[in-house]
C-alpha cells in the first residue's frame, strides 16, 4: 500500500496521494501557525510576569540603593536571577553607570533569542520624586520553550493522529468507492478483451448510482451493440457462404453435365448415339486383353449396309439417315450389356461380344441379317427395305491386338459381299 502510494500506477492513487499531500501540507501550516500563536501567548505572559515582578522588587531595590545598602541589593538580585523565568538583571545608576549585571547562563549557553522589561528605580521624598537609576529583568526564548513544550508535544500529537487516521481513511475511501471498482471495471473489461466474448457484461458490485455505475451501463451498451454488430456479421457471411456453396455446387453440376457431354461428344456418334470408331476400337482392345487373360473366346462381327450408296440416291440422304439409325436401333435389341457396339464410319458397323465363340457369334450375326432383311421402314410415307453384310472372325491367342482382329473380320466381310451380299462369313 505504501509502495503504491509512494510511486502510484494508477488513477486513484495518484488522486489518493495529491488529497493527502494536499492535506499533509495544510496541517503542517496550520501547526505551524499553532505552534507560533501559542509561542507569542507565551512570551507576553512571561513579559507580563516579568513586569509584576519588577513592581515586587522596585521597592526593596530603591531602598537599597537610596540606603547605599549594597548586600541587600545583592540578595536580591541572587533571588531574582535564580527565578526560573529570568535569565538575568541589569542595575544602572542615576548616570546610566552599570552597578550590577548578572546572568543565569554562560557565554556557552547564550539563548537564541533574548527579550526584557526596563523599569525605573525612583525614590520619594518630601513629595518629591529623586531617579535612582534603572532596572533590566530578562528572560529568554528557552524559557518560553520550556512552558511551551507540552502544549507544542500536544499539537504535534493530535496533527500526527489526525493525520495517521485519516491517511487510513482515505485509503479506505479510495479503496471501497474508486480503486476496487475500477480495477474490477479493468479485470472485466480485460476478459472481455481477451476472450472476444461479447456476451459478456461488466458488473461491478457496491456502486451507487454514480460515474461508475453510468460507465458500467453504457459500456454495456456498447457490448450489446458490439454483439448485435458482430451477430449480424456472421450472419450475412453465412448467408453469402451458403450462397458460395450452393453456386460452387450449381456450377459443379453443370461443368459435370457439360463434361459428360463433351465425353460423349468424343466418344459417341452424333447421329446413331452408338459409340464412335476410335472409342470403340479403344474399349474393344481392352475387353480383347481381358477376354485372352481369361482364356475366354471373344468375337469380332464387321457388319456394311448392302448398296446404300442407292438408297442414299434414291430416297435421299435424309432417308439414308434414318436407315441408319433403324439399324443401330434394330441390332441394339439383340445385345447383351457386355457387348460392344460401335459406328466405324459411313455405313459400316462393328461388334465385339466377350465371352462369345465363333458358333454363337455367327447364330447372332445371322439373326441380325435375317432381320434385317425383313425388316421395313416407313419414312414419308415410303416403304425401304435394306439388307446387310457381315464378317465374322473369332479372337485366336496369336491375335493380340483388335486391328488384327478387325483385318481379319473385313476380309471376311469382303469375302461376304463378293458372295453376293445379305450374307454372314465366317
Ligand atoms: P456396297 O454394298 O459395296 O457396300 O455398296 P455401297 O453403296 O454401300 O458402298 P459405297 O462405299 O460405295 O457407298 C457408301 C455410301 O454411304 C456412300 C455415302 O454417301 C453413304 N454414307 C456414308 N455415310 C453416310 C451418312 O452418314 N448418311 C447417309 N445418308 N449416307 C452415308
Ligand atoms: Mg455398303
Ligand atoms: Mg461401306
Amino acid at each position: 500500500m505504501f509502495v503504491s502510494f509512494i510511486r502510484p500506477n494508477n488513477l486513484s492513487q495518484k488522486m489518493m496521494r495529491v488529497i493527502f499531500s494536499i492535506y499533509l501540507g495544510v496541517t503542517c501550516l496550520i501547526t505551524s501557525l499553532q505552534f507560533l500563536s501559542e509561542y507569542l501567548k507565551t512570551q507576553d505572559s512571561i513579559l507580563n510576569e516579568l513586569k509584576q515582578l519588577e513592581e515586587t522588587v522596585r521597592g526593596p531595590m530603591s531602598t537599597s540603593l537610596w540606603q547605599y545598602n549594597q548586600s541587600q541589593l545583592d540578595v536580591l538580585i541572587a533571588g531574582l536571577v535564580k527565578m526560573p523565568i529570568i535569565e538575568g538583571v541589569d542595575v544602572s545608576d542615576m548616570h546610566a553607570n552599570m552597578i550590577i549585571s548578572k546572568r543565569s547562563y554562560t557565554s556557552e549557553t547564550i539563548p537564541l533569542s533574548i527579550f526584557d522589561t526596563k523599569s525605573e528605580l525612583n525614590w520619594l521624598l518630601n513629595g518629591q520624586t529623586i531617579f535612582l537609576g534603572t532596572l533590566v529583568l530578562y528572560s529568554s526564548s528557552e524559557v518560553i520553550l520550556d512552558r511551551v513544550l507540552f502544549g507544542f508535544a500536544l499539537i504535534a500529537t493530535t496533527a500526527i493522529i489526525k493525520l495517521s487516521v485519516l491517511f487510513w481513511l482515505f485509503i479506505w475511501a479510495f479503496d471501497r468507492y474508486l480503486a476496487k471498482p475500477l480495477q474490477a471495471l479493468m479485470l472485466q473489461v480485460n476478459e472481455v478483451e481477451l476472450s472476444q466474448d461479447m456476451s459478456k457484461r461488466i458488473t461491478l458490485s457496491n456502486i451507487e448510482n454514480n460515474e461508475l455505475s453510468q460507465l458500467q451501463t453504457h459500456m454495456n451498451k456498447m457490448l450489446t451493440a458490439m454483439q448485435r454488430d458482430r451477430q449480424r456479421l456472421l450472419d450475412d457471411e453465412q448467408a453469402k457462404r451458403i450462397w458460395l456453396e450452393d453456386a460452387v455446387a450449381k456450377r459443379t453440376e453443370e461443368l459435370q453435365t457439360l463434361n459428360e457431354k463433351l465425353k460423349d461428344l468424343a466418344t459417341r456418334d452424333s447421329l446413331t448415339g452408338i459409340l464412335n470408331r476410335g472409342s470403340f476400337f479403344e474399349t474393344a482392345q481392352h475387353l480383347l486383353v481381358l477376354a485372352q487373360r481369361q482364356k475366354s473366346p471373344a468375337s469380332f462381327v464387321l457388319m456394311d449396309l448392302d448398296h446404300f450408296k442407292i438408297v442414299n440416291d434414291t430416297y435421299g440422304h435424309f432417308v439414308g439417315d434414318k436407315v441408319l439409325i433403324h439399324f443401330t436401333h434394330t441390332i441394339g435389341t439383340f445385345l447383351r450389356k457386355s457387348d460392344l457396339f460401335g459406328r466405324l464410319g459411313g455405313e459400316e458397323f462393328a461388334l465385339f461380344l466377350p465371352d462369345t465363340g465363333i458358333d454363337e457369334a455367327f447364330l447372332l450375326a445371322d439373326k441380325i441379317r435375317k432381320t434385317i432383311g425383313d425388316s421395313m421402314l416407313q419414312v414419308d410415307g415410303k416403304t425401304i427395305t435394306y439388307t446387310v453384310s457381315l464378317g465374322l472372325e473369332s479372337s485366336m491367342a496369336q491375335y493380340d491386338s483388335i486391328n488384327e482382329l478387325f483385318k481379319r473380320a473385313d476380309m471376311k466381310l469382303y469375302g461376304a459381299k463378293d458372295k453376293g451380299r445379305d450374307r454372314v462369313e465366317k
